[in-house]
């Protein structure tokens, strides 16, 4: 609805212009005239209060797009190796080597190659945050990493994984992990993922296929590279200037500080002192820290940065919009706490009467 004027508004929606003015003053909007267009966040207001979803994207029309990292998730079965494999990665990380391996923990960590190009993982491994952040919209995720166990082979959560992935259109990269291991049969398992429906590049498709051992730490390189190669071909650009837009990838409440979000930047650059809206809260930045917990004054695109001045917690998935003041917070963050709270009420309601239906 952004830009639309109430007139236009109401033709578009159905609505009397009465109503929506009604809408409007509810909202503590004044409309000096019919013919001024509404701003975004008044838009998102309207249509929040007519019961229409409305997700934000600023315009990238004529903006400079620059290349941006990748952003990467690790999935797999239980026991596969995950959290070994990420541990391990991280451990590459320049940044770790000259922080002298004292970096905080953000839930993303950022992988800086000699080359200069670097990678963001997010450090939550496992379906369950993925599909949550799917589930809110968030797709903040550009490749998985499928870790595969080359003892072990395709499992249940492995198939998952694949289908995870499949559904939110993320192309994966193979990494066979434990081949220290005596029984590892790597060339098994490349069989296994091929008769579960992946193309793997060595068969003729484009699924890179990486031999590591998290323990050893043997093939991260080559992981490493083929994300990037991987991350290349999807030529992945992102709006540097403008408002930033983000998501919440991690949040939690410190005993001095106040709320901390960890966000990562999609698109625009996220400034120290901005207001924003996360989710249903609101708040000032206060401060913006990097991984190595150096204070930062802005953030660009796939860059993890702690963000601390919420008034409250937010949660994983949240998206982060920038706004022009307190006052405009306010109101956004109020709107989405009564809309989040209509629905809720409405899926218990509508949860019942099926029951009720059923039990006729
Ligand atoms: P997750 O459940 O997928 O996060 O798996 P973990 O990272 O917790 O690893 C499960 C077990 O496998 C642990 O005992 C790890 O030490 C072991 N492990 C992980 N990677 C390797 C590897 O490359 N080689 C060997 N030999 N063991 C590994
Ligand atoms: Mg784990």
């Amino acid at each position: 609805f952004e830009g639309m004027t109430i007139v236009e508004l109401a033709k578009r929606t159905g609505e009397s212009l009465s109503s929506l003015q009604d809408i409007l003053l509810n909202v503590g909007e004044k409309v000096e005239s019919e013919f001024d267009p509404l701003s975004i966040d008044i838009a998102e207001l309207v249509a929040m209060e007519l019961g229409v979803n409305v997700r934000r994207r600023h315009s990238d029309e004529g903006a400079k797009l620059l290349a941006r990292p990748p952003v990467v998730t690790v999935m797999g079965h239980v026991d596969h190796g995950k959290t070994s494999l990420l541990d391990a990665l991280r451990q590459t990380s320049l940044v770790e080597k000259e922080a002298g391996g004292i970096t905080q923990h953000l839930g993303a960590f950022v992988v800086s190659m000699p080359s200069g190009s670097s990678i963001t993982f997010l450090d939550t491994p496992g379906h369950a945050a993925f599909s949550a952040m799917r589930a809110r919209g968030a797709a903040v995720t550009d490749i998985v990493v499928l870790v595969v166990a080359a003892d072990d082979g395709v499992m249940p959560q492995t198939q998952e994984a694949m289908s995870h992935a499949t559904l939110a259109k993320v192309p994966v990269v193979v990494a066979i992990n434990k081949c220290d291991k005596p029984a590892a049969d790597p060339e098994q398992v490349k069989l296994q993922l091929a008769s579960e429906g992946l193309l793997l590049e060595e068969m003729g498709g484009d699924v890179q296929v990486v031999e590591v051992s998290a323990v050893k730490k043997t093939g991260l390189d080559r992981l490493e590279e083929a994300l990037l190669l991987q991350a290349e071909l999807m030529d992945l650009k992102a709006r540097i200037d403008g408002p930033a837009q983000a998501y919440v990838v991690e949040a939690r409440l410190d005993r001095g500080r106040g709320p901390l979000a960890t966000a990562i930047v999609k698109a625009g650059t996220l400034v120290c002192g901005q207001y924003v809206v996360v989710g249903s809260e609101w708040g000032r930045i206060r401060a913006l820290r990097d991984m190595v917990g150096k204070m930062t004054d802005r953030a660009t695109p796939a860059m993890p940065i702690e963000i601390e001045g919420l008034k409250g917690l937010p949660m994983a998935g949240d998206d982060i919009v920038v706004v022009d003041s307190e006052e405009r917070a306010r109101m956004l963050s109020t709107g989405r706490t009564r809309k989040s709270e209509k629905d809720r009420l409405r899926k218990i309601s509508e949860g019942r009467t099926e029951a009720e239906e059923s039990s006729e």
